[in-house]
């Protein structure tokens, strides 16, 4: 088994609930700003940021989005692109602040801690992992719950869970059903999800309602496609 997968099957022996005690405290030197390619935005960051820098959701993914499509969900990503001339991210100050720290993306707000979650017997669980790290020092004692307050997350949680069963649930279907497509049609189909996961919100209205109406939405464009196979084939 490589390395980095011992170090994550290690971590995820080691769960945190929300109100685990864990030690940290940021130095503020700007390091975990550069060089990233592992800062996902969800829908609820996307939404933050647009709402935070005055612009549409479609100018926050073309300026500071990079999408992709995940190696093992098969569900369209959306990760937090770096600068290229230097890799700093967009938003790095030049005193190591960051540019929208009350709306910064839930994986910056976290670090070190990570989010994930698991499925267990068709429900959703979410847990939290503290990420080795040589940065910081360990002079603070924190819970996830405290340490998300600072960032107005406390309700990400529920949040996060409404995200992760939809990209579980459309993971479900693509990772079956994109070895049947040809690859002019995956890339449709993905431009067409992303823009069905991501772009349709009302940054005035409440978010929880419009990603469950959109994961609905993708999910019935996802059975569309299977059946048309199924007829073909
Ligand atoms: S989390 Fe660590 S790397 Fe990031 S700014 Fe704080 S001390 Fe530096
Ligand atoms: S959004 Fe802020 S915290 Fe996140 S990488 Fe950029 S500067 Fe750092």
């Amino acid at each position: 088994m490589d390395e980095r997968l011992k170090m994550i099957e290690e971590l995820l022996k080691h769960p945190l609930g929300p109100d685990d005690v864990f030690k940290f405290r940021c130095k503020q030197c700007g390091g975990c700003c550069r060089d990233r390619n592992d800062i996902l935005l969800s829908p609820f960051d996307l939404c933050r940021i647009a709402k935070a820098l005055d612009k549409t959701i479609s100018e926050v993914l073309s300026d500071y989005g990079h999408l992709y499509v995940g190696d093992t969900s098969k569900v369209p990503l959306i990760s937090l692109k770096m600068r290229d001339d230097n890799g700093k991210c967009h938003f790095l100050r030049e005193d190591n602040k960051c540019g929208i720290h009350s709306s910064k993306p839930a994986v910056c707000a976290l670090f070190p801690l990570g989010r994930s979650a698991s499925k267990k017997d068709g429900k959703t669980e979410i847990f939290y992992i503290l990420q080795p790290t040589e940065c910081g020092d360990r002079d603070e004692t924190h819970t996830p719950r405290e340490w998300m307050g600072e960032f107005n997350l406390e309700e990400s949680e529920d949040w996060f869970f409404i995200w992760q069963g939809i990209v579980f649930e459309i993971s479900e279907h693509t990772r079956k059903l994109l070895p049947k497509l040809p690859e002019s049609v995956v890339n449709e189909m993905m431009i067409g999800m992303a823009n069905i996961l991501y772009m349709r919100y009302h940054l005035d209205k409440p978010l929880p309602p419009q990603v469950k109406e959109n994961g609905i939405l993708a999910l019935k464009m996802l059975k569309m496609i299977e059946d048309m196979l199924s007829h073909a084939g």
